[in-house]
């Protein structure tokens, strides 16, 4: 009997997500706790895989990072060095794999999501991922692969032109590595570093989310001029606001300055078109399947 089913990690720096899903993708079961130290987390992942172990035909797991993906690399399948507490220099995949026989596909969590968006669209094989959330990554993908070379790529981290009322405030964002990175200045904690207040509890006519969005137009800017996407496709709570949706929209469009053509904005910036947060599932699900298939 041929093996039908195909497993899916979403290893997120908050919550683990695991799901197995059939031949059409579909979730047959998914579960998801929160992360806390790699001993427990790894062991509650295994325990969910096992029960379906007969039928598991590949699984892939979709990462928080930065990671190894580097098949010829002696870390390969590890958490590299991420400021999570505990979770530096994790052999994952190693440590989940050896209590399986089926192979096993690694990513990063943006890529899984953007992969999934991929299979979700039509027509759709250049997409540019990205999530807004307490950090900010992306995933490209260029005629249904995905774009890297030695490592993943990290677009959440290049460097921002300053909001002149951030210039004003001298403020450069909160990323430890960098002064005036994407994620510094645009990720859920810059929004608290700015006003004292959570980000979810800040009004919507306050200038900040005017701040934030002309970073992620920038970001938005950047995708289109390096990849030429046919979308680009914003994920994460922030983004799933109609306003910021529109101020991102509004500014991408004054920013670019109609130097290249790009589809109708409100065709082009989108969010994502996997509903409940499930585009990092799907895309795993069908990257377990092209493993599996290898
Ligand atoms: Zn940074």
């Amino acid at each position: 009997m041929t093996k039908k089913l195909y497993g899916s990690l979403e290893a997120g720096g908050t919550k683990f997500v695991c799901a197995v899903g059939d031949e059409n993708f579909q979730v047959v079961e998914k579960v998801q706790f929160p992360t806390t130290t790699p001993y427990e987390t790894i062991a509650k992942t295994v325990e969910f895989f096992k029960k379906f172990e007969d039928d598991l035909a590949g699984v892939a797991i979709g990462s928080f990072g930065p990671i190894d993906i580097d098949e010829n690399s002696k870390t390969y399948g590890y958490i590299t060095k991420t400021p999570k507490p505990g979770w530096s220099d994790v052999d994952l995949v190693g440590l989940i794999a050896k209590d399986f026989k089926v192979p096993f596909y690694f990513t990063t969590d943006v890529n899984s999501s953007a992969y999934g968006e991929v299979m979700a669209r039509k027509g759709v094989e250049n997409l540019v991922y990205y999530t807004i959330g307490t950090g900010i990554g992306a995933g490209a993908i260029q005629r249904g692969e995905f774009i890297g070379g030695v490592g993943h790529t990290e677009a959440g981290h290049t460097y921002m032109a300053l909001h002149p009322q951030d210039q004003a405030n001298e403020f450069h964002g909160v990323c430890p590595f960098h002064n005036g990175c994407l994620e510094g200045l645009a990720a859920g904690p810059s929004l608290e570093a700015r006003t004292g207040i959570r980000g979810e509890l800040i009004e919507q006519n306050s200038s900040v989310w005017d701040v934030q969005a002309y970073y992620i137009a920038q970001a938005a800017v950047q995708a289109t001029l390096l990849y030429r996407p046919q979308v680009i496709v914003f994920g994460g709570g922030v983004m799933a606001q109609e306003h910021m949706l529109k101020r991102v929209r509004d500014k991408f469009s004054a920013l670019l300055n109609g130097y290249l053509p790009v589809p109708d904005v409100t065709d082009y910036i989108v969010t994502p078109a996997v509903a409940e947060n499930g585009s990092a599932t799907l895309g795993n699900f069908a990257l377990a399947k092209k493993v599996a298939e290898r």
